[in-house]
């Protein structure tokens, strides 16, 4: 799937990226990046104290949810209608410049903007726990015990709208100053990706069980697309410019 440089504008004034050419307002490709990143950091303010914790995320249509255990303070403040950042970032490289102020990173990265409520109705919430396991390692949700109604009890789960939302994007080589092009210096990206090692079994595993496929060849890989294409998005963002 390709999406081009920014098909639609900004949702609103505050998620207008600055670099107009890196911002990305389509959601087929906001919903790549999230889809992508294992996990989310969910900004918000406790008395006055600015938090940005590290969650887990799963997003389901049009909406984004996270989950934990009640007293955590970020869902009590989400619950309680306080507005929240959610930012889910993707490194894809690093850009090694002849210069070091046009060094930069190859990345994707989204940034919701909102305000959450919590997930009560059982259907829903059952729902979003298949989720939240399926985003993590897609296949797993099959072969684990459903939560228990002592578990799904515990376990409180919030959800965000995806509507004012943007991503950022960069890719491509470095961009140097025209003088630095004859520098004798490598130039170039190292390319970086998550890449899962062999799995370990659990010590307290009985003999017989062996890992399933998806542990053995665990990969971030993108949701297929409509067209059976890797739904990874390619998306085009111009002329690289500095970060
Ligand atoms: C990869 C990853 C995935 C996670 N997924 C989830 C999830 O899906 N759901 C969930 O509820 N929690 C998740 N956590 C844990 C989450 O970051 C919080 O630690 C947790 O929600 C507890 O919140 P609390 O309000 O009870 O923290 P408290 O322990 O009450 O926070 C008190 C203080 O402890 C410190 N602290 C708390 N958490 C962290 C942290 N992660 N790192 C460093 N310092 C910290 C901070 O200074 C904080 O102000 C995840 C963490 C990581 C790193």
């Amino acid at each position: 799937m390709s999406v081009s440089s920014s098909p639609a504008s900004a949702p609103s004034p505050r998620t207008s990226v600055r670099v107009a050419d890196r911002g990305v307002y389509d959601r087929a490709a906001i919903d790549a990046i999230l889809d992508e990143a294992l996990i989310c950091h969910v900004g918000f303010v406790a008395d006055g104290q600015p938090f940005v914790m590290p969650t887990i995320h799963a997003r389901i249509d049009d909406r984004l949810y996270v989950h934990g255990a009640a007293a955590t303070r970020m869902l009590r403040v989400m619950r309680s209608g306080a507005p929240v950042c959610v930012t889910a970032t993707l490194l894809d490289g690093l850009v090694m410049a002849r210069s070091a102020f046009h060094h930069s990173m190859n990345y994707r990265s989204a940034v919701v903007l909102g305000t959450a409520v919590e997930v009560t109705d059982a259907e829903e919430k059952l729902a979003v726990f298949r989720a939240i396991v399926e985003h993590v390692a897609p296949g797993r949700w099959a072969d684990c015990r459903r939560p228990s109604s002592k578990e799904f009890a515990r376990t409180r789960v919030l959800s965000l709208p995806i509507s004012e939302a943007s991503a950022k994007v960069r890719s491509g080589p470095p961009v140097d100053d025209e003088d630095d092009y004859a520098l004798g210096v490598w130039a170039g990206e190292i390319p970086l990706r998550l890449t899962a090692l062999p799995p370990i079994d659990d010590p307290a595993l009985p003999a017989g069980i062996p890992p399933p496929p998806y542990a053995v060849r665990y990969e971030r890989d993108p949701r297929p697309s409509e067209s059976g294409a890797p739904a990874r998005a390619v998306i085009d963002c111009g002329a690289a410019r500095p970060a």
